[in-house]
Protein backbone atom coordinates (compact mmCIF):
# COMPACT_ATOMS: atom_id res chain seq x y z
CA UNK A 1 0.00 0.00 0.00
CA UNK A 2 1.59 3.31 -0.50
CA UNK A 3 1.69 7.00 0.89
CA UNK A 4 -0.47 9.68 -1.00
CA UNK A 5 -1.41 12.79 -0.52
CA UNK A 6 -0.38 13.93 3.13
CA UNK A 7 -3.68 14.54 5.29
CA UNK A 8 -2.17 15.68 8.39
CA UNK A 9 1.03 16.64 10.30
CA UNK A 10 0.57 16.57 14.30
CA UNK A 11 3.27 16.84 16.82
CA UNK A 12 4.46 13.63 16.57
CA UNK A 13 2.83 11.80 13.44
CA UNK A 14 1.75 12.76 9.92
CA UNK A 15 -1.03 10.82 8.07
CA UNK A 16 -1.28 9.92 4.82
CA UNK A 17 -4.19 9.12 2.37
CA UNK A 18 -3.93 5.71 0.64
CA UNK A 19 -5.49 4.17 -3.08
CA UNK A 20 -7.94 2.74 -0.36
CA UNK A 21 -10.29 5.54 1.33
CA UNK A 22 -10.92 3.74 4.57
CA UNK A 23 -7.08 3.08 5.21
CA UNK A 24 -4.17 5.37 6.36
CA UNK A 25 -1.01 5.34 6.79
CA UNK A 26 0.36 6.74 10.24
CA UNK A 27 4.16 8.01 10.11
CA UNK A 28 5.77 8.35 13.23
CA UNK A 29 8.47 11.27 13.79
CA UNK A 30 11.26 11.69 16.30
CA UNK A 31 9.90 15.27 17.19
CA UNK A 32 8.39 15.94 20.81
CA UNK A 33 5.91 18.61 22.22
CA UNK A 34 5.38 19.50 26.04
CA UNK A 35 4.00 22.06 28.34
CA UNK A 36 0.89 22.64 25.34
CA UNK A 37 3.62 23.04 23.01
CA UNK A 38 5.52 25.29 24.96
CA UNK A 39 8.39 23.02 24.62
CA UNK A 40 9.88 21.28 21.44
CA UNK A 41 12.57 18.95 21.14
CA UNK A 42 13.55 15.50 19.41
CA UNK A 43 13.98 12.42 20.88
CA UNK A 44 16.46 10.01 18.55
CA UNK A 45 14.63 6.70 17.44
CA UNK A 46 11.52 7.73 19.41
CA UNK A 47 9.33 7.19 16.14
CA UNK A 48 10.70 3.60 15.67
CA UNK A 49 10.06 2.54 18.99
CA UNK A 50 6.49 4.12 19.39
CA UNK A 51 5.11 2.96 16.22
CA UNK A 52 6.86 -0.73 16.84
CA UNK A 53 5.55 -0.61 20.50
CA UNK A 54 2.14 0.52 19.42
CA UNK A 55 1.15 -2.12 17.39
CA UNK A 56 2.71 -4.59 19.30
CA UNK A 57 -0.06 -3.11 22.20
CA UNK A 58 -2.58 -3.13 19.45
CA UNK A 59 -2.32 -6.89 18.49
CA UNK A 60 -2.37 -7.55 21.94
CA UNK A 61 -5.65 -5.85 22.90
CA UNK A 62 -7.21 -7.07 19.69
CA UNK A 63 -6.63 -10.96 21.24
CA UNK A 64 -8.18 -9.57 24.84
CA UNK A 65 -11.46 -7.91 22.60
CA UNK A 66 -10.36 -4.50 22.20
CA UNK A 67 -11.26 -3.35 18.46
CA UNK A 68 -7.96 -1.24 17.35
CA UNK A 69 -7.47 0.70 13.91
CA UNK A 70 -3.99 -1.72 13.34
CA UNK A 71 -3.83 -3.29 10.30
CA UNK A 72 -0.23 -3.47 9.04
CA UNK A 73 2.97 -2.64 10.17
CA UNK A 74 4.48 -0.94 6.53
CA UNK A 75 7.95 -0.22 8.17
CA UNK A 76 10.29 1.01 11.26
CA UNK A 77 7.75 4.25 11.00
CA UNK A 78 5.16 3.33 8.95
CA UNK A 79 1.84 1.66 9.92
CA UNK A 80 -1.46 0.52 7.71
CA UNK A 81 -4.35 1.53 9.90
CA UNK A 82 -8.11 2.13 9.47
CA UNK A 83 -9.16 5.31 9.07
CA UNK A 84 -11.83 6.84 11.69
CA UNK A 85 -12.94 10.08 12.75
CA UNK A 86 -11.77 10.53 16.13
CA UNK A 87 -13.98 11.03 19.28
CA UNK A 88 -12.98 14.57 19.94
CA UNK A 89 -11.75 13.09 23.47
CA UNK A 90 -8.56 12.37 25.34
CA UNK A 91 -9.57 9.63 27.56
CA UNK A 92 -6.97 9.17 30.53
CA UNK A 93 -7.15 6.35 32.92
CA UNK A 94 -4.82 6.25 36.29
CA UNK A 95 -3.56 3.95 38.46
CA UNK A 96 -1.60 6.06 40.62
CA UNK A 97 -1.21 9.30 41.16
CA UNK A 98 1.04 11.11 38.99
CA UNK A 99 1.20 14.84 36.64
CA UNK A 100 -1.59 16.85 36.39
CA UNK A 101 -4.05 14.53 38.93
CA UNK A 102 -1.51 15.31 41.59
CA UNK A 103 -1.11 19.36 40.47
CA UNK A 104 -4.88 19.95 40.48
CA UNK A 105 -5.92 17.89 43.89
CA UNK A 106 -2.62 18.86 45.61
CA UNK A 107 -1.13 15.64 46.69
CA UNK A 108 2.16 13.64 45.88
CA UNK A 109 2.75 11.41 42.85
CA UNK A 110 2.99 7.66 43.34
CA UNK A 111 -0.36 7.19 45.44
CA UNK A 112 -1.96 3.47 44.78
CA UNK A 113 -5.36 3.48 43.76
CA UNK A 114 -7.67 0.89 45.06
CA UNK A 115 -9.37 1.09 41.81
CA UNK A 116 -8.38 2.87 38.59
CA UNK A 117 -10.00 6.44 37.05
CA UNK A 118 -10.92 7.82 33.87
CA UNK A 119 -11.00 11.24 32.88
CA UNK A 120 -11.46 12.95 29.13
CA UNK A 121 -9.82 16.11 27.98
CA UNK A 122 -11.94 17.99 25.35
CA UNK A 123 -9.40 17.67 22.31
CA UNK A 124 -9.20 20.74 21.24
CA UNK A 125 -5.87 22.64 20.61
CA UNK A 126 -7.20 26.63 20.67
CA UNK A 127 -9.11 25.88 24.31
CA UNK A 128 -5.82 23.96 25.09
CA UNK A 129 -7.56 20.45 25.86
CA UNK A 130 -9.65 21.62 28.78
CA UNK A 131 -11.01 18.82 31.31
CA UNK A 132 -14.61 17.45 30.42
CA UNK A 133 -17.19 15.63 31.92
CA UNK A 134 -18.92 13.19 29.92
CA UNK A 135 -22.40 15.14 30.48
CA UNK A 136 -20.71 18.10 29.02
CA UNK A 137 -19.30 15.87 26.26
CA UNK A 138 -23.09 15.03 25.77
CA UNK A 139 -24.41 17.94 25.36
CA UNK A 140 -21.66 19.71 23.33
CA UNK A 141 -21.97 16.48 21.00
CA UNK A 142 -18.87 15.17 21.20
CA UNK A 143 -20.18 11.66 21.49
CA UNK A 144 -23.26 9.97 22.32
CA UNK A 145 -24.39 8.08 25.33
CA UNK A 146 -23.79 5.06 23.86
CA UNK A 147 -20.40 5.98 21.96
CA UNK A 148 -18.85 7.25 25.87
CA UNK A 149 -20.42 3.50 27.77
CA UNK A 150 -18.31 1.71 24.73
CA UNK A 151 -15.48 4.06 25.11
CA UNK A 152 -15.35 3.68 29.32
CA UNK A 153 -16.05 -0.13 28.69
CA UNK A 154 -13.03 -0.13 26.12
CA UNK A 155 -10.82 2.06 28.61
CA UNK A 156 -11.06 -0.34 31.17
CA UNK A 157 -10.39 -3.22 29.51
CA UNK A 158 -7.26 -2.14 27.71
CA UNK A 159 -6.20 -0.56 31.80
CA UNK A 160 -6.57 -4.42 32.91
CA UNK A 161 -4.70 -5.96 29.83
CA UNK A 162 -2.27 -3.54 29.75
CA UNK A 163 -1.86 -3.16 33.45
CA UNK A 164 -0.72 -6.62 33.86
CA UNK A 165 1.21 -7.20 30.44
CA UNK A 166 3.70 -4.45 31.39
CA UNK A 167 3.81 -5.86 35.30
CA UNK A 168 5.57 -8.68 33.57
CA UNK A 169 8.03 -7.15 32.00
CA UNK A 170 9.03 -5.25 35.08
CA UNK A 171 6.85 -1.92 34.70
CA UNK A 172 4.00 -0.09 36.09
CA UNK A 173 1.57 1.10 33.95
CA UNK A 174 0.69 4.67 36.19
CA UNK A 175 -1.12 6.20 33.52
CA UNK A 176 -2.41 6.55 29.68
CA UNK A 177 -4.08 8.49 27.11
CA UNK A 178 -6.26 6.79 24.39
CA UNK A 179 -7.96 8.09 21.57
CA UNK A 180 -11.42 6.36 19.61
CA UNK A 181 -12.69 7.13 16.67
CA UNK A 182 -15.29 6.27 14.36
CA UNK A 183 -15.41 3.78 11.01
CA UNK A 184 -17.65 4.66 8.59
CA UNK A 185 -20.42 2.60 9.95
CA UNK A 186 -20.47 4.33 13.21
CA UNK A 187 -18.25 1.18 15.22
CA UNK A 188 -16.31 3.10 17.78
CA UNK A 189 -12.55 0.99 17.89
CA UNK A 190 -9.50 2.22 19.74
CA UNK A 191 -7.16 4.57 17.48
CA UNK A 192 -3.74 7.18 18.16
CA UNK A 193 -1.06 5.19 19.93
CA UNK A 194 -0.02 3.70 22.77
CA UNK A 195 3.90 4.83 24.01
CA UNK A 196 6.23 6.61 26.46
CA UNK A 197 4.63 9.41 24.61
CA UNK A 198 1.10 8.66 25.95
CA UNK A 199 1.87 6.89 28.98
CA UNK A 200 3.67 6.61 32.39
CA UNK A 201 5.94 4.00 33.27
CA UNK A 202 7.90 3.70 35.94
CA UNK A 203 10.39 0.52 36.51
CA UNK A 204 8.61 -1.80 39.05
CA UNK A 205 10.88 -2.16 41.84
CA UNK A 206 13.25 1.36 41.08
CA UNK A 207 9.42 3.37 40.02
CA UNK A 208 13.10 5.01 37.97
CA UNK A 209 10.86 6.78 35.31
CA UNK A 210 10.84 4.99 31.49
CA UNK A 211 8.61 7.61 29.72
CA UNK A 212 8.09 11.24 28.14
CA UNK A 213 8.18 12.68 31.63
CA UNK A 214 12.31 12.35 31.52
CA UNK A 215 11.83 14.98 28.41
CA UNK A 216 8.75 17.30 29.98
CA UNK A 217 11.23 17.26 33.00
CA UNK A 218 14.66 18.06 31.42
CA UNK A 219 15.19 14.63 33.63
CA UNK A 220 17.88 13.54 30.87
CA UNK A 221 17.97 10.19 29.75
CA UNK A 222 15.35 10.32 27.16
CA UNK A 223 16.21 8.08 24.57
CA UNK A 224 17.79 5.25 27.42
CA UNK A 225 13.96 5.54 28.83
CA UNK A 226 12.77 4.89 25.54
CA UNK A 227 15.05 2.24 24.16
CA UNK A 228 14.74 0.49 28.07
CA UNK A 229 11.26 0.17 27.34
CA UNK A 230 11.63 -0.99 23.99
CA UNK A 231 14.16 -3.85 24.79
CA UNK A 232 11.46 -4.34 27.69
CA UNK A 233 8.71 -5.14 25.28
CA UNK A 234 11.03 -6.91 22.36
CA UNK A 235 14.00 -8.34 23.85
CA UNK A 236 17.25 -7.51 22.79
P1 LIG B 1 -1.59 15.80 17.38
O1 LIG B 1 -2.71 15.95 16.41
O2 LIG B 1 -2.09 15.86 18.80
O3 LIG B 1 -0.45 16.71 17.13
P2 LIG B 1 -0.19 13.46 16.28
O4 LIG B 1 1.02 14.16 15.84
O5 LIG B 1 -0.02 12.14 16.96
O6 LIG B 1 -1.10 14.29 17.28
O7 LIG B 1 -1.08 13.30 14.98
C1 LIG B 1 -1.80 12.17 14.66
C2 LIG B 1 -3.23 12.57 14.39
O8 LIG B 1 -3.89 11.49 13.76
C3 LIG B 1 -3.99 12.86 15.68
O9 LIG B 1 -4.75 14.03 15.49
C4 LIG B 1 -4.88 11.65 15.86
O10 LIG B 1 -6.07 11.99 16.51
C5 LIG B 1 -5.11 11.20 14.44
N1 LIG B 1 -5.35 9.77 14.26
C6 LIG B 1 -4.86 8.73 15.00
N2 LIG B 1 -5.28 7.55 14.53
C7 LIG B 1 -6.06 7.82 13.46
C8 LIG B 1 -6.81 7.00 12.54
N3 LIG B 1 -6.82 5.66 12.64
N4 LIG B 1 -7.52 7.63 11.57
C9 LIG B 1 -7.50 8.98 11.46
N5 LIG B 1 -6.83 9.79 12.28
C10 LIG B 1 -6.11 9.23 13.28
N1 LIG C 1 -1.14 12.49 27.97
C1 LIG C 1 -0.98 12.44 26.59
N2 LIG C 1 -1.26 13.56 25.85
C2 LIG C 1 -1.72 14.70 26.40
C3 LIG C 1 -1.88 14.76 27.80
C4 LIG C 1 -1.59 13.63 28.55
O1 LIG C 1 -0.60 11.41 26.05
O2 LIG C 1 -1.96 15.67 25.65
C5 LIG C 1 -0.85 11.30 28.79
C6 LIG C 1 0.40 11.46 29.62
O3 LIG C 1 1.52 10.91 28.96
C7 LIG C 1 0.09 10.68 30.86
C8 LIG C 1 -1.44 10.74 30.99
O4 LIG C 1 -1.91 11.12 29.70
O5 LIG C 1 0.46 9.32 30.68
C9 LIG C 1 -1.93 11.70 32.04
O6 LIG C 1 -1.35 12.95 31.82
P1 LIG C 1 -1.64 14.16 32.84
O7 LIG C 1 -3.08 14.49 32.80
O8 LIG C 1 -1.07 13.84 34.17
O9 LIG C 1 -0.96 15.40 32.16
P2 LIG C 1 0.52 15.99 32.17
O10 LIG C 1 1.12 15.83 33.50
O11 LIG C 1 1.21 15.23 31.07
O12 LIG C 1 0.26 17.42 31.80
Amino acid sequence: MEKKAQLYEGKAKKVFATEDPSLVIVSYKDDATALDGLKKGTIAGKGVINNKMSNYLCRLLEKHGVPTHFVKELNDRETLVKKVSIVPLEVIVRNISAGSFAKRYGVSEGIVFEEPTIEFSYKNDELHDPLINSSHALALSLATKAEIEKIKEYAFRVNDVLKEYFLSIGVKLVDFKLEFGRLADGTVILADEISPDTCRFWDAETNEKLDKDRFRRDMGGVEDAYNEMMKRVFGN
